[in-house]
């Protein structure tokens, strides 16, 4: 059979620990058979991010802006730790957090479902997609400690020098705190580009949800920011792809969420979405089948798995013992960024390859055979654990059926 061919590269970014070993025999096994894989290589294991004094993953972030498409391998996110292990010169900032921010991109997270591992909210039959704003808010807040007697007051000097003051409390019969937090409407507007422009790639409705009956200056900001740009920009592209925007309260929000089938994104301020992509991870099973992309606001997009390096599995790894590490999120990540090539390249082929290559992943746990994560979880009877290389190999020959 003759390779699938690519026309423009894909940015490729390798990783560290398990998620490293898997990548390798990924590719081995269920890429480059198929494809004749154009890719620039960015290696952005620790060793190599130390040695190039971070500079590699720089590179790797303004490579996928130039080349609009990135895959990339988990990644340590060194700490006080790694700093001894991995002798490291300085505690490297998270290549993620380095790649949004150099992307300005917004991260949607969504679960892959497979018969046999029901969701805790059973009537979730389609997958929720969480997007989360990842700038401002609570993250980036200043706060103090207060003493009683005191009057603290929100101050804010113009660009003339003036000021506008106005009253937060006056501590008269307590100690207490304050907090003082702040978002730019630059990254709102980021955020809802992003966000609109995943829903049409995806053909998914939207819902998004703050407290603005409360907070009717800051929440309030982020709906009108919202409405103006999709009225603006998108409202039209939505009727003719048939999907909708649809703004609640966030209390309502997580009532319809928990009443809904799934099947739609669900944008949320950074605090919500960091609390609620959690107890979506978990409703959904494992952690290990939920991916992840990073999407610009200008339509560039980095697909990766939302798990880490799967540390404690690589220190088995090392010492020869047998792992079951589940690679299902890696591969999608895999079968995303070659399907956004295909797309964008008009390589019908590519996009038709990616499909097989999910269908045979979930066919192949659907049949029984999958890793021990999924093992604990699955209520199929012909179940089967097995190994990190025999789960690929599995795929590899479903993929080799349909292919
Ligand atoms: P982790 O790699 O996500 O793994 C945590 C635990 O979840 C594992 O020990 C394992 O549980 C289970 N798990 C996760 N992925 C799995 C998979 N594919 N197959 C089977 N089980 C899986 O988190 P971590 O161990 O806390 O972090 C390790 C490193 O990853 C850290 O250095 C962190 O900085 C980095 N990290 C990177 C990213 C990223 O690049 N996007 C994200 C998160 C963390 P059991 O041990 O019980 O089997
Ligand atoms: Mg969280």
């Amino acid at each position: 059979m003759a390779k699938i061919q690519m026309k423009t590269p894909l940015v490729e970014m390798d990783g560290d620990e398990m998620t490293r070993v898997i990548w390798q025999m990924l590719k081995d096994k269920l890429i480059l058979p198929f494809v004749d894989l154009k890719s620039e290589y960015y290696d952005l294991g620790l060793e190599k991010r130390n040695e190039t004094n971070d500079q590699i993953t720089v590179d790797s972030a303004e490579a996928t802006k130039k080349y609009g498409v990135a895959v990339k391998c988990a990644t340590i996110t060194p700490n006080a730790a790694r700093m001894d292990e991995y002798n490291l010169k300085e505690m490297w900032k998270s290549p993620n957090g380095t790649i949004r921010a150099i992307l300005d991109g917004t991260v949607f997270r969504q679960p892959i479902l497979v018969k046999g591992i029901t969701p805790y909210i059973p009537t979730w039959t389609k997958p929720i997609c969480i997007a989360r704003h990842a700038y401002g808010d609570v993250y980036k807040n200043t706060e103090m400690v207060v003493k009683k007697g005191s009057r603290a007051e929100l101050c804010v000097t113009d660009e003339n020098g003036e000021e506008t003051r106005q009253l937060i409390f006056d501590f008269e019969k307590s100690d207490g705190i304050i907090q003082g937090i702040h978002n730019l409407d630059s990254s709102i507007s980021s955020f809802a580009r992003a966000c609109f422009n995943y829903a049409l790639d995806q053909k998914l409705d939207i819902w998004f949800a703050t407290k603005d009956t409360i907070s009717k200056k800051y929440d309030h900001t982020f709906k009108d920011i919202f409405q103006k740009i999709f009225d603006e920009e998108y409202k039209e592209k939505f009727e003719a792809a048939g999907i909708t925007y649809f703004y609640t309260l966030i209390d309502d929000a997580v009532a319809r969420v928990i009443r809904s089938s799934g099947g739609y994104i669900w944008a949320c301020k950074n605090y919500d979405g960091d609390v609620m992509s959690d107890m979506i991870a978990t409703a959904f099973g494992s952690l290990a089948m939920m991916t992840s992309v990073l999407v610009s606001p200008t339509g560039v997009y980095e697909y990766e798995a939302a798990h880490g390096t799967v540390q404690r599995h690589y220190y088995k790894h090392l010492k020869g013992e047998e792992t079951s590490t589940n690679s299902v999120a890696t591969i999608f990540a895999w079968s995303g960024a070659l399907r956004k090539r295909g797309e964008l390249d008009e390589i019908p082929e590519l996009v038709s390859f990616a499909d097989k290559l999910e269908k045979a992943t979930i066919d192949t746990i659907e049949s029984g055979i999958m890793t021990g994560d999924l093992y604990l979880l699955s209520t199929l009877e012909n179940k089967q654990k097995v190994n990190t290389e025999a789960f690929l190999d599995a795929i590899h020959d479903k993929l080799t059926e349909i292919a």
